[in-house]
């Protein structure tokens, strides 16, 4: 067992029971390190843990989280900043993932599935099952490709982000596979009918996508009932500002069509 997995900051030897008159703190895991990523092959069944983020305030907004990247993802979007978590292995080991997340419990409010794509990992509903029972809220990363997978966990989501890449006719431009928008909306419809709290997300460039096509698909979002969207501006890299702005007005209108929109 290494330190992450360890259950009591007590030192060695340190007595097991309060003594009478004298307040028993709570019992808490370690401050733990981050796991790291393993040094040999995990067997091939082990969960496709590809990266973790201990702390993020942006990858659910509101909450304070830990992200947990799976690996695998079956579209290859041009723009995709993650192309290390397109193919499946697990790098991390679940089991001390976990057992780091344990120790974070009352400091942290959640924890995301991101990707890749998370819900090409069949073990995905187990991976909930246990932060569900640390007693975290579950947020779920999605770019939609599997509607039926996501039906199967839906119940035990607190949030999505789910990505919408373009309208109907730029869709498969951008994921590189055909057909592509069939699942993505049935995930939306999905996500609608069940109540569940989300957002819609698209990476947008101009060349990709104007801005009257832009604000096309976005009213008719607003039509079906998404109420929280966000337009993300395409980055040449993660930290680099958005290629090209947004216009005023284009912001101006999504403001008007969505209870939350933002532009980041
Ligand atoms: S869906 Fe996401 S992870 Fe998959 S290729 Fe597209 S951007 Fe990358």
């Amino acid at each position: 067992m290494n330190a992450a997995s360890s259950s009591s900051n007590a030192p060695e030897g340190a007595p097991q029971h309060a003594e009478p008159g004298t307040r028993r703190l709570a019992a808490r895991p370690a401050y733990a390190a981050p796991p790291q990523p393993v040094a040999q092959p995990l067997p091939r069944h082990s969960p496709a843990i590809g990266g973790l983020v201990p702390f993020s305030t942006v990858d659910w907004p509101g909450q304070l989280a830990a992200v947990v990247f799976i690996s695998g993802c079956p579209w290859r979007c041009h723009y995709c900043h993650n192309t290390e978590l397109q193919t499946r292995a697990a790098r991390y080991d679940w089991r001390e993932t976990r057992a780091f997340l344990e120790t974070r419990t009352g400091l942290l409010d959640a924890v995301v599935f991101s990707g890749g794509e998370p819900l090409s990992e069949p073990r995905l509903p187990s991976l909930i099952r246990d932060v569900r029972r640390m007693g975290y809220r579950v947020g779920l990363h999605t770019a939609g490709i599997y509607p039926l997978r996501l039906a199967d966990v839906l119940r035990h989501l607190d949030w999505v982000g789910l990505d919408i890449k373009a309208d109907a006719q730029g869709y498969d431009d951008i994921t590189g596979r055909r057909d592509s928008q069939r699942p993505a909306l049935a995930c939306l419809t999905q996500l609608l009918s069940a109540g569940t709290d989300f957002e819609c997300r698209i990476t947008w460039h101009p060349d990709w996508l104007d801005e009257t096509r832009l604000l096309t698909l976005a009213r008719e979002m607003a039509r079906r009932g998404v109420r929280r969207f966000a337009v993300q501006g395409a980055r040449s890299s993660p930290g680099a500002p958005p290629g090209r702005a947004l216009s005023a007005q284009a912001q101006s209108l999504l403001t008007q069509w969505f209870s939350e929109f933002t532009y980041r």
